[in-house]
């Protein structure tokens, strides 16, 4: 992006964040930058997508998020289509689409990526099914009770440990099933616990073999089936989730990537996207490549 930011426009949702105060750090950082903002306060769900579409009628320089990758998802939704850059400020207990992109969990320094000279934008892609989109993943099963069993209280308590104490719960609960998949016209079944449909590598898979990375904005969802849990898994988690490494053990995962993805399973089970406990299975998705902007850090060096 060559040209300097004028305007921004902000979403905030008052209810993401520890209490410390947004408005200060946002209005002393803008002034410092010269640049006009307003700001649009998020009530219920729903309110980011109608505020984000409002900004991109509106042409705004950018949009601004503060919260997690709730608010973000819907932000990204009202902006599809748009060439609107995003700037995220994470808020949120779960922040993990701005931890894939680098972006300071410090305030003061996400706004600084707004006048940053040059301003450096890095293109991501976002998945969609039916009518609706999503930034993270979407998991069945196992993964999918994870999610469920961590409620908001304890995360924000614990973080991501949370996730840990919810996965020997969902453990005990998930059985098996068949998942049946069609990646891109073939077609796989393969029994397994969990199986997660990613667009960003770090919700605990992140290298999963040495030439095929987890990439948020290289216009692939990677399908990941775990296929047996054990302590190996619970190492799994730990190495991928806290280190970010590869982990030793492979047997115990399967792994596609693919453009147009439709996944049921026998029997039923619980599914989520992004965070969020989902009704409709199976379900068919799709990526859309490169559909957002965000300002990212400049690289270094
Ligand atoms: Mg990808």
């Amino acid at each position: 992006m060559k040209k300097r930011i004028k305007v921004i426009d902000f979403i905030i949702n008052p209810a993401a964040g520890t209490g410390g105060s947004v408005l200060p750090v946002i209005n002393s950082s803008m002034k410092e930058a010269g640049i006009r903002w307003e700001a649009s306060i998020t009530h219920e769900a729903g309110d980011a997508i109608k505020f984000a579409k409002a900004a991109a009628k509106e042409r705004a320089d950018v949009l601004g998020v503060y919260g997690g990758d709730g608010t973000l998802m819907e932000a990204i939704s009202g902006l599809m289509g748009s060439e609107i850059p995003l700037a995220i400020l994470p808020g949120g207990s779960a922040n993990v689409m701005a931890e894939e992109l680098g972006i300071p969990k410090d305030l003061k320094a996400a706004c600084a990526l707004m006048s940053q000279i040059p301003l450096t934008t890095r293109t991501i892609d976002v998945g969609q099914f039916g009518d609706r989109y999503f930034i993270l993943g979407i998991a069945l099963g196992f993964g999918a009770e994870v999610i469920k069993g961590a409620d908001r209280e304890t995360k924000n308590r614990i973080g991501i440990f949370a996730y840990f104490l919810s996965a020997a719960a969902a453990l005990r609960k998930t059985k098996k099933a068949v998942y049946h998949l069609m990646i891109d016209g073939q077609k796989h079944e393969v029994q397994g616990l969990t199986c997660i449909i990613a667009n960003v590598g770090n919700l605990g898979f992140s290298n999963i073999s040495y030439d095929k990375h987890i990439d948020v904005s290289d216009g692939l969802l990677d399908v990941v089936v775990v296929r047996r849990a054990n302590l190996s898994l619970f190492k799994l988690m730990a190495v991928t989730l806290l280190k970010r490494e590869r982990p030793d053990n492979m047997e115990l995962v399967q792994h596609w990537q693919g453009r147009d993805i439709s996944v049921s399973s026998t029997p039923r089970q619980t599914a989520e996207c992004d965070g969020e406990v989902l009704e409709e299975v199976p379900l068919h998705i799709k990526i859309i490549p490169g559909a957002i902007k965000v300002l990212v850090p400049a690289k270094e060096g």
